[in-house]
């Protein structure tokens, strides 16, 4: 069972970064459905319900995403579902059941970087920066390539584009974790084509500083991208072999690419 020593609430993002740098075993509290399944004391837990995180807000530059807002916001959310080709509702309705994603937060799955992530998968082939109250303004790729020290992230912003996306995986039960995931979104004529569950954290593919794949693509671009997806280091665990992630990656990209190319930007 997980335990705290002193548990506080506080009122504002700057309030609760003081406290998390007051004590180095303190820990942010998001949604808290990864965390309680420690069996462990804390000795201080900082609440961020009460900071005003729980919003999505549409702005001229895009969608900020407070980092409490739940998986279910997100994925019920009509205005960021049209902007975005739907792909942040596709890659969490299948996320356990209604009730968990009612509960688990945006933050605290971008935070935690878990290789399973559908929301990091999904969330890397958009244009989307983390704002954290410490380090400030920091683009999704160096977020979830390295973390961030200890800081308190406030909101994700995805940018607007005219997007087409969609988001594939596989999962060996309903309710299960992904066994391999792939996302790919066309914004600023190219496409941005992320894969997770590998099982390591997922990875930005093609587009941005990856390897290019023009929105109009020929045959030969397209397979040189598939190439490149079966040449990411893939693992092995219980939900699937290196060599079985290898093989089902690339067909994945593919029909996200397809799904959301029959997508209305
Ligand atoms: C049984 C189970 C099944 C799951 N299945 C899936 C799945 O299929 N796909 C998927 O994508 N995810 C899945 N998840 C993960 C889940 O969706 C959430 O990502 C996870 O629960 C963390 O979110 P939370 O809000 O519960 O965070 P918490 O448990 O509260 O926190 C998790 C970590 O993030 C830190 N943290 C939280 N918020 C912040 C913040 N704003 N700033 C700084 N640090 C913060 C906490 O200190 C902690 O270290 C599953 C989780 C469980 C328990």
């Amino acid at each position: 069972m997980l335990r705290f020593e002193r548990y506080v609430c506080p009122d504002t993002p700057q309030e609760a970064y003081d406290l998390l740098r007051s004590d180095k075993a303190a820990v942010v509290i998001g949604g808290m459905m990864w965390l309680r399944l420690a069996d462990r004391t804390v000795p201080l837990g900082i609440d961020l319900s009460r900071c005003g995180l729980d919003r999505i807000e549409e702005t001229e530059e895009g969608f900020r995403i407070g980092a409490m807002v739940t998986l279910g916001q997100l994925e019920r959310h009509e205005g960021l579902a049209d902007a975005t080709g739907g792909i942040l509702s596709e890659a969490v309705r299948d996320i356990v059941g209604t009730q968990f994603r009612n509960l688990a937060t945006v933050g605290g799955s971008l935070w935690s970087r878990m290789g399973f992530s559908d929301v990091t998968c999904a969330l890397l082939a958009l244009d989307t920066e983390v704002e954290l109250v410490g380090a400030g303004r920091v683009p999704i790729i160096p977020f979830v390539e390295r973390g961030a020290g200890r800081d308190v992230l406030t909101h994700v912003i995805v940018r607007r584009h005219a997007y087409r996306a969609a988001y594939s995986c596989v999962r060996a039960a309903a309710t299960d974790f992904s066994s391999i995931s792939a996302a790919a979104a066309c914004w600023r004529g190219s496409w941005h084509v992320a894969v997770g569950s590998r099982p390591q954290k997922a990875t930005l593919v093609t587009g941005g500083e990856r390897i290019p794949l023009r929105e109009r693509f020929s045959t030969t671009e397209l397979d040189a991208a598939l190439d490149a997806v079966s040449n990411l280091a893939f693992g092995s665990d219980l939900r699937g072999s290196a060599e079985w992630r290898r093989e089902v990656a690339p067909v994945l990209v593919r029909r996200a690419i397809e799904a959301a190319s029959a997508k209305e930007a």
